[in-house]
C-alpha cells in the first residue's frame, strides 16, 4: 500500500481502479458530414453488428451463468431495436449533419438521463443499459474493440492535467474521481468536478505504474491510496457509507424554503455546464439555474454549434426547469476554455486577453447566432440572458443594440420570443466601480467571484503555485461584493453570486447580511447551503 498526498478540490471518497487518461481516448468528436444517407447506413451496419455481438454474448452467458444472468443481453438487444432510440440517432445525423458516433453518444446521454430521472427503480436502472448499448455502438463505429475500450467500468481517472474540453466530454457515469499532477482549485476543470460532484485531487505526483491498480481517493484528507490493505479498504468503505447517509439526511431538506431562523429568504440556484446537469439540479431541488456556462456547448466539437443545436439545448433546459428562472450566460470562451475552430491566437496573458464578450462584440455573427437561439428558446420557459467579462457601459450599450437587431429579425420572421431579463456578470474590478451606472442598464447582477478574485488580487486562477495566495475572503473582495449589492439595489437590480464563493458556508451569513438576493452553486452544494441558511440568524 502506498499513500500519496495531493490537494483536494472536491471532498468525498472514491474507491476503484485507476485509469491513465490518454488524450485521444474517451472522447467522441462531433464531426460535420456531407453524405447523410451513407452516415445513416454506417449507423445501421453498426447496429446490426452490435446485435450480432449481443447474440453471441447471450448464448455464452446462457451456458455459463444461466437464464437470469443472460437476460441482460436480451434487454440490450431490445433497446437497440427501440424505434425511439433509432429515430433519435437518425434525426440527429440528419438535422445536425453530424457523424454517427456523435449522434449515438448524444442519444445515449439523453435517454439515460431520462431513465435516471424516473421514479420507478426498474426504469432508473435502465439508464446504465442505454449507456452500455450506446458505448457498444460507438466502439463498433470507431473500430475499437471492447477489450481495449478504456472506460467500460467506473474508474479513477489519472492524468497530467485535464482541459475543460476533455472533462466535459467524459462519461460521468464512468467517472469515480480525478487525480491530476497539474491543475488549480479555481480552474474550470475543478469547477466541472464540483458540478459533477466527484472527488478530485490535484498536485499528485502521479505514476504510470498505477494504471489498472485499485486505489482510494480521499477527498477529505487530500490523499491517494494505491493498493490499499483490506483493513484500510474496509475503513474507507465505512467512511463512504457515512457520506451517503449524510447525503440522505440532506434529502429531508428538499421542498423546504431557503429561509433564516429570523425569516430572511434567499434564492438558491444551480450552476450548470450542459443540458444533462439539469437532472442533477432538479434532483437537488434547485430554485432555478443561476449560471448555465453556455461555452461548454462550444467545447469538444470541431465546429460552431448551429443556431438549431443551441436552441434545442436552451429550450430543453428551460422546459425541464418548468417555469423556474434559467440564467444563460453567453459564450465565455478564451483563456482556459479553448476550441480550435475559433482560431484564437496564442496570447501572453490569455485571462486578460481576447475572450468572452470581447470575442462576441468583435465577431457579431457568432454572437447573433447565440442570441437568436436564446430568444427563440425563451418562448419555452423563463430564460434570462447574462453577459460575461463586462468592463464598460459602452459594451452593454453595444449588446443592447445587437440584441435589438436580433429581435427585429425575429419579428420580421414572426418568430415568437419572450421579453427576457438582461443581466451582467460582475467579475472585473471595473464593473464593480461602475456598478452604479451598470445598474441603470440591466435587470440583475451576478457576481463572478472566481474572476473577480483573479483580477482584483492579480492572481492567475490557473496557476497552481498561486493557490495559497488566491484569497477570496480578502477584504477587498468582500467590500466589492457589498458595494455591488448596494449599487444594484439602489436601481432596483437584484444581485446574486455565481462564483465558487457562493458555496462557501463560512460566508453564508455575511452574504445574507449584505443583502445578496441569490446564491448559485454546483447542484451538489444546494442542500448543504440550504441547511446552513436555515440554521442562521442575522445580526
Ligand atoms: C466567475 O468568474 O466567478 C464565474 C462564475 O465564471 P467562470 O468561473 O466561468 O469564469
Ligand atoms: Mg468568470
Amino acid at each position: 500500500m502506498v499513500r500519496i498526498n495531493g490537494k483536494s478540490i472536491v471532498k468525498g471518497i472514491a474507491i476503484g481502479r485507476i485509469m491513465k487518461f490518454s488524450k485521444s481516448e474517451n472522447q467522441v468528436k462531433r464531426e460535420k458530414i456531407n453524405d447523410i444517407e451513407s452516415e445513416i447506413k454506417r449507423y445501421e451496419t453498426a447496429n446490426a453488428e452490435a446485435k450480432k455481438q449481443l447474440n453471441t454474448l447471450h448464448e455464452k452467458a446462457l451456458k455459463e451463468v444461466g437464464e437470469s444472468g443472460a437476460a441482460i443481453f436480451e434487454v440490450h438487444e431490445m433497446m437497440l431495436e427501440d424505434d425511439d432510440y433509432m429515430d433519435s440517432v437518425k434525426n440527429i445525423i440528419r438535422t445536425q449533419e453530424v457523424n454517427a458516433e456523435f449522434a449515438v453518444a448524444t442519444t445515449g446521454d439523453n435517454f439515460s438521463e431520462l431513465f435516471a430521472s424516473m421514479d420507478d427503480e426498474y426504469m432508473k436502472a435502465r439508464a446504465a443499459d442505454v449507456k452500455d448499448i450506446s458505448e457498444r455502438l460507438i466502439r463498433i463505429l470507431s473500430g475499437s474493440s471492447a477489450e481495449t475500450d478504456a472506460m467500460n467500468e467506473p474508474v479513477i481517472i489519472m492524468a497530467e492535467d485535464l482541459a475543460p474540453s476533455e472533462t466535459v466530454q467524459m462519461d460521468k457515469e464512468k467517472l469515480l474521481a480525478f487525480v491530476t499532477r497539474l491543475g488549480s482549485s479555481n480552474s474550470h476543470t475543478a469547477i466541472l468536478a464540483r458540478t459533477m460532484n466527484i472527488p478530485a485531487l490535484i498536485n499528485v505526483d502521479i505514476s504510470d505504474d498505477w494504471n489498472g491498480k485499485t486505489a482510494i481517493v480521499d477527498g477529505y484528507n487530500g490523499t491517494l491510496i494505491i493498493d490499499p490493505t483490506e483493513e484500510v479498504l474496509k475503513l474507507m468503505e465505512a467512511r463512504q457509507k457515512e457520506d451517503q447517509e449524510n447525503q440522505q439526511l440532506l434529502q429531508d431538506l428538499k421542498g423546504k424554503e431557503n429561509i433564516t431562523l429570523d425569516g430572511h429568504e434567499i434564492n438558491v440556484y444551480a450552476n450548470i455546464g450542459n443540458v444533462s446537469d439539469v437532472a442533477h439540479a432538479l434532483s437537488n431541488d434547485a430554485g432555478g439555474i443561476g449560471l448555465f456556462r453556455s461555452e461548454f456547448l462550444y467545447l469538444g466539437t470541431d465546429d460552431f454549434p448551429s443556431e438549431e443545436e443551441q436552441f434545442k439545448a436552451y429550450r430543453t433546459v428551460a422546459e425541464n426547469m418548468a417555469g423556474k428562472k434559467v440564467i444563460i450566460r453567453t459564450l465565455d470562451i478564451g483563456a482556459d476554455k479553448q476550441a480550435d475552430y475559433f482560431n484564437l491566437d496564442k496570447e501572453e496573458n490569455p485571462a486578460m486577453g481576447y475572450r468572452a464578450i470581447r470575442i462576441c462584440l468583435s465577431q457579431p455573427e457568432i454572437f447573433k447566432t447565440q442570441l437568436r437561439a436564446l430568444l427563440r428558446a425563451s418562448a419555452f420557459g423563463n430564460i434570462s440572458i447574462m453577459f460575461p467579462m463586462i468592463i464598460s457601459l459602452e459594451e452593454v450599450k453595444q449588446i443592447r443594440e445587437i440584441l435589438s437587431q436580433v429581435k427585429k429579425s425575429l419579428d420580421e420572421q414572426e418568430i415568437v420570443y419572450h421579453d427576457v431579463e438582461i443581466g451582467v456578470m460582475i467579475e472585473t474590478p471595473a464593473a464593480v466601480m461602475i456598478s452604479d451606472e451598470l445598474a441603470k442598464e440591466v435587470d440583475f447582477f451576478s457576481i463572478g467571484t472566481n474572476d473577480l478574485t483573479q483580477y482584483t488580487l492579480a492572481i492567475d486562477r490557473q496557476n497552481p503555485k498561486l493557490d495559497a495566495f488566491y484569497d477570496s475572503h480578502h477584504p477587498a473582495i468582500l467590500k466589492m461584493i457589498k458595494q455591488v449589492v448596494d449599487n444594484g439595489h439602489k436601481e432596483g437590480c437584484w444581485v446574486g453570486i455565481c462564483g465558487e464563493l457562493a458555496a462557501d458556508l463560512t460566508l453564508t451569513k455575511t452574504f445574507l447580511e449584505m443583502g445578496i438576493d441569490e446564491l448559485s452553486v454546483s447542484p451538489s452544494s444546494i442542500l448543504s447551503l440550504r441547511k446552513t441558511i436555515r440554521e442562521t440568524t442575522l445580526n
